[in-house]
């Protein structure tokens, strides 16, 4: 019997997580669920990441996770400062987060996506993006220099996802909404305030789809948001389509970490 708490509720004014998802509870406590981390830094390809791939999936396992999505900072800065390198050689070095995270979740048997936090060079928004791949990057540089109009068209044809990130943390204002597939209505960070609920009534008001995710950066951000599935999820393009369907529970705060038995 699984002893986790259900997912808490954060009410803020206005705002009621627990209607947002509300899908009934009944049945929960004897279904297998399996728990995803959708936004995930590492030390290894993000400035800000503190902790090495490795050690990440280390952790996550811990704490009961099955998985998560590898969303590290894809940034103009980035590439540029790795100079007059050919494109593939910049990719790899981009991938090395990833690459790491994926080899050890092998080894400990914690599936691991691929994703990206995507900031264009004259836009200050951060982008989340689902099921894209290596290839992709490999094969259009361009999309440092694109816009979200683009993107969006690009997102379409090549079937992955956009959401903004943290919409309403401060530096951060809402897109388009008819530009993105949807929105990061709950992000775990401790070191800011994202202002979720704000971020939560905007998806609502342009029925956007939501997403949760820690933004893990350092320890202290372990477990702190992610989504909840009844079935495991193996290939990307099922992540993709259980985002693309809402067809999960959405974690929020720390109910996860306090779990694991
Ligand atoms: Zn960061
Ligand atoms: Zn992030």
């Amino acid at each position: 019997m699984e002893k986790r708490a259900n997912v808490p509720v954060v009410t803020k004014e206005g705002c009621d997580y627990a209607q947002a998802w509300a899908r009934g509870n009944r049945g929960r406590k004897t279904m297998k669920t399996y728990r995803y981390d959708l936004h995930v830094h590492t030390r290894e390809t993000s400035g800000c990441g503190r902790v090495p791939a490795r050690r990440v999936v280390d952790l996550y396992r811990e704490i009961g996770y099955h998985g998560l999505v590898i969303t590290d900072h894809y940034l103009p800065e980035f590439f540029a400062r790795l100079g007059r390198r050919p494109w593939p050689e910049k990719v790899a070095r981009f991938l090395a987060g990833y690459r790491a995270a994926l080899a050890r979740g092998r080894e400990v048997g914690l599936r691991v996506f691929f994703g990206l936090e995507l900031r264009f060079a004259d836009d200050p928004l951060d982008y989340l993006i689902y099921g894209i791949d290596e290839d992709f990057l490999l094969a259009y540089p361009e999309l440092l220099t694109a816009d979200l109009a683009t993107l969006h068209d690009l997102a379409k044809a090549g079937g992955f996802l956009v959401y903004q990130a943290h919409p309403f943390r401060s530096g951060s204002s809402p897109a388009p909404p008819e530009l993105l597939d949807g929105v990061e209505v709950y992000n775990g960070n401790p070191r800011h305030d994202s202002r979720n609920h704000l971020a939560l009534a905007f998806a609502r008001r342009h029925g956007l789809r939501m997403s949760s995710g820690s933004d893990f950066h350092q320890p202290e951000d372990l477990g702190r948001g992610g989504i909840e599935v009844t079935e495991e999820l193996i290939r990307p393009e099922e992540l993709v389509t259980v985002l693309r369907r809402q067809d999960f529970h959405a974690l929020l705060g720390l109910a996860t970490v306090i779990s694991r038995e």
